[in-house]
């Protein structure tokens, strides 16, 4: 593993482009904190939890939960001390007003981000990606019965639990997720290459060359 202490990253893309794949793999090399705010919600929809209750009806429509809620939930999570060995924030900011309020955040906690990276792929190459998606609720990772399947049937390679399909992850809430990613997210693409810290990768590579090419921006940022 490479240690990489100021390693603070943003991975951005429409559904099913790779994120959280990429994120496993980026943990893995390079130790740093996983925060997916799309893991969270379905977390404290499992449990129940204040944040749960609002996030539910939002999430399962494939709608974008308010902004509100999202960067109370972020704020709360960057403030912790673990923070200090590098983050790498998947699927947040997914709006204009969530990158400005990241960008106050990470001021006032001395950890700007230095990298976005934006994975980038086709409408009817993600929308089959989503239908065969598979995940592990336990750990979050993410499987593919065409392009990734686990070892054993049904099984998470990391930890043994058993996969399930999303509840989002059909081709109605696909449309409403892609819709929401290119008229809210889709304008933070101009908003971090204004910063010159933008990094674009063709999501359509296989999951390895994906990778590398994400880790040749991350050396260069
Ligand atoms: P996101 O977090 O952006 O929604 P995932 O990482 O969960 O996307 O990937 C969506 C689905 O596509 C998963 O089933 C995953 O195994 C598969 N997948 C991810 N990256 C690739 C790739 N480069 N090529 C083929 N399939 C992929
Ligand atoms: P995907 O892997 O398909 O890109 P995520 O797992 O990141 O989706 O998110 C699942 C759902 O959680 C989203 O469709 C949305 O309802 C909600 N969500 C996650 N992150 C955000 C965010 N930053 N802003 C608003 N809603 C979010
Ligand atoms: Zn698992």
């Amino acid at each position: 593993m490479k240690q990489n202490a100021k390693l603070n990253i943003v991975l951005m893309g429409p559904p099913g482009a790779g994120k959280g794949t990429q994120s496993e793999l980026l943990v893995k090399e390079y130790g740093i904190l996983h925060i997916s705010t799309g893991d969270m919600f379905r977390e404290a929809i499992a449990e129940k939890t204040p944040v749960g209750l609002k996030a539910a009806s939002y999430t399962n429509a494939g709608l974008l939960v308010p902004d509100d809620v999202v960067i109370a939930l972020v704020k709360e999570r960057l403030s912790k001390p673990d923070c200090a060995q590098g983050y790498l924030l998947d699927g947040f900011p997914r709006t204009i007003p969530q990158a400005e309020a990241l960008r106050e955040l990470t001021k006032e906690i001395g950890r700007p981000v230095q990298a976005v990276i934006c994975l980038k792929a086709e409408p009817s190459i993600l929308i089959e990606r989503i239908v065969s998606r598979r995940v592990c609720p336990t750990c979050g990772a993410s499987y593919n019965l065409l392009s990734k399947k686990p070892k054993v049937e049904g099984i998470c390679d990391n930890c043994g639990g058993k996969l399930v399909q999303r509840k989002d992850d059909t081709r109605e809430s696909f449309a409403t997720r892609l819709d929401a990613y290119q008229k809210s997210t889709a304008p933070l693409i101009d908003f971090y290459k204004k910063q010159g810290i933008l990094g674009e990768v063709d999501g359509l590579q296989d999951i390895d060359a994906v990778f590398g090419d994400i880790r040749k921006i991350l050396e260069r940022s």
